[in-house]
């Protein structure tokens, strides 16, 4: 019973990985077929790549039905664009092939390729693509199909056909793969919308992409040897300012248009011998010309993700995730400073009983209610508002753009909170605690700085402890 549910999940699993394969194999053959009589064009064939990089992303559509699904919809496309069924066998094949080798060797080396866009991930796994499966697929491809009855490829063309069958991969796997690995999410394109409005200047925003599409024209009206690298400097502005999917489109099309302008000028220039040569060592240009952006890219993008991690740190207490002292202070005097028609709340909060509570339970539980507590303020504050642990059980708000009356009703609220709401320990037991609060309040711009507000706010919170504790002040 349990054994036949197991079965029909896993049959669930490969039939819909069949049909999801057999769809997105059979769009991108149809890309490739309907390309195909724009000469210029006819070099792509996304459908290889687009496999390769639907397992990796979609690890669940790598089984039985999702290779079965690749082999049919192979298999079908090489039919309906007219070839034979041996000759759809063997190019269904080959195209197999380059998947297979790249995924065993992979797993191999152990390559975690779901972290393609962190350290050299990216390079490794093109490396595979490039030196194990085009390889193999154009060695598998050359090897087999002249020896087809009445084949398109001979035996005399073989190292040409090698050639170009191994960089036309390799053009197409940097084109389309890294394209669908960084695909957005849907939740990441949600965020992209609501922040939209954050982008500032979009002029600026703009100006290295554009930059690359006039490089690209460029190389179609000065075309020449030298014309492949006009469009580098550009490419690495645009590396510099986009994130990696955006950087994958740009290089989709200038990898496209610079390949469409290399080969009209080496068509039309007959001093040079426009041979099959001459595009295979295109190809292999373009596919550095593009793999460098998108190394660059990464690289860009972790440095800055590891930069506002360490300037996170930098800012914030380890241990609350609160701001820091320091950072406090910069923030606070600089809105003190430039909101000048503001009002301005400065809270200081204080745990009552601290040490007594670090005495009896010891200080690891002491941390945990520094942690509790600092979450409780949290939840009860605007965006807007500064939170920061200034000293051991000690906190501090600034509150901008709140009447004195409404501090003092944050403040009971936060009071009542943490009285009300119980830390659960490992034991079971519940342990409360309670806070006392000062405030005080500033509407003339620049009358006081920060720290005499700080001052202020304490001794207003000392009457607080004075009175017996858990209560609000506001300094008179
Ligand atoms: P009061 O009600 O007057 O505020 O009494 P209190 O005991 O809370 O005040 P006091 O300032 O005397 O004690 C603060 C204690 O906070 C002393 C110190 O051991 C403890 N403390 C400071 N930093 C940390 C920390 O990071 N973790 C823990 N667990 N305790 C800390
Ligand atoms: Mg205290
Ligand atoms: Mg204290």
């Amino acid at each position: 019973m349990q054994l036949a549910r197991i079965t029909e999940k896993q049959l669930n699993h490969e039939t819909h990985a069949y049909f999801v394969i057999v769809f997105a194999v059979l769009v991108c053959c149809l890309i490739g077929i309907a390309t195909r009589p724009l000469e210029y064009l006819a070099l792509l064939w996304p459908a290889n790549a687009a496999l390769l990089a639907l397992f990796l992303r979609f690890p669940h559509l790598n089984n039985l039905g999702g290779w079965l699904g690749a082999f049919s919809a192979f298999m079908f496309a090489d039919l309906v664009t007219g070839n034979g069924l041996l000759h759809s066998l063997f190019l269904t094949l080959s195209n197999l092939i380059s998947t297979i080798v790249s995924i065993f060797f992979i797993r191999y080396f152990k390559i975690n390729y779901k972290y393609y866009n962190t350290g050299y991930t990216f390079v490794h796994l093109f490396g595979i693509f490039a030196f194990a499966g085009c390889l193999a697929s154009a060695a598998f491809a050359v090897l087999t199909l002249p020896n087809l009855p009445n084949s398109f490829m001979t035996k005399e063309n073989l190292w040409i056909d090698f050639g170009l069958w191994w960089t036309g991969e390799m053009v197409n796997y940097i084109v389309f793969l890294p394209l669908i690995l960084a695909f957005p999410r849907i939740k990441d394109l949600q965020y992209l919308f609501k922040n939209r409005r954050q982008k500032r200047n979009y002029f600026s925003y703009f100006l290295p992409a554009s930059s690359v599409v006039a490089c690209v024209i460029i190389t179609n009206i000065f075309a020449g040897p030298g014309a492949m690298l006009y469009p580098l400097a550009a490419l690495i502005w645009a590396a510099l300012t986009y994130r990696l999917f955006t950087m994958t489109m740009i290089n989709a099309f200038v990898i496209i248009l610079t390949y469409y302008s290399l080969t009209q000028f080496y068509a039309t220039n007959h001093t040079i011998l426009a041979d099959s040569t001459i595009y295979i060592s295109l190809r292999i240009g373009l596919f550095m010309l593009a793999l460098s952006p998108l190394i660059l890219c990464i690289i860009s993008q972790n440095r800055n993700e590891l930069f506002k991690r360490v300037l996170y740190l930098a800012n914030h207490d380890s241990l609350t995730r609160t701001m820091n002292r320091h950072f406090f202070f910069k923030k606070g005097e600089y809105l003190l400073q430039y909101a000048k028609t503001m009002e301005f709340s400065v809270i200081m909060l204080d745990i009552d009983y601290f040490k007594r509570l670090n005495d009896h339970f010891g200080h690891h539980v002491g941390d945990k209610v520094l942690q509790h507590f600092a979450q409780i303020v949290r939840n009860n504050l605007r965006a807007q508002d500064l939170f920061a642990r200034i000293g051991g059980e000690e906190f501090v708000l600034l509150l901008w753009n709140t009447e004195p009356s409404e501090a003092r009703i944050i403040a009971e609220r936060i009071r009542d909170l943490v009285e009300k709401t119980p830390m659960h320990q490992s034991d079971g037991s519940s342990l409360y605690i309670t806070v006392s609060i000062g405030i005080t309040h500033q509407n003339e711009p620049n009358s006081q700085d920060l720290q005499n507000l700080i001052n202020i706010a304490d001794q207003a919170l000392y009457q607080a402890k004075h009175r017996g504790r858990n209560q609000v002040v506001l300094a008179s």
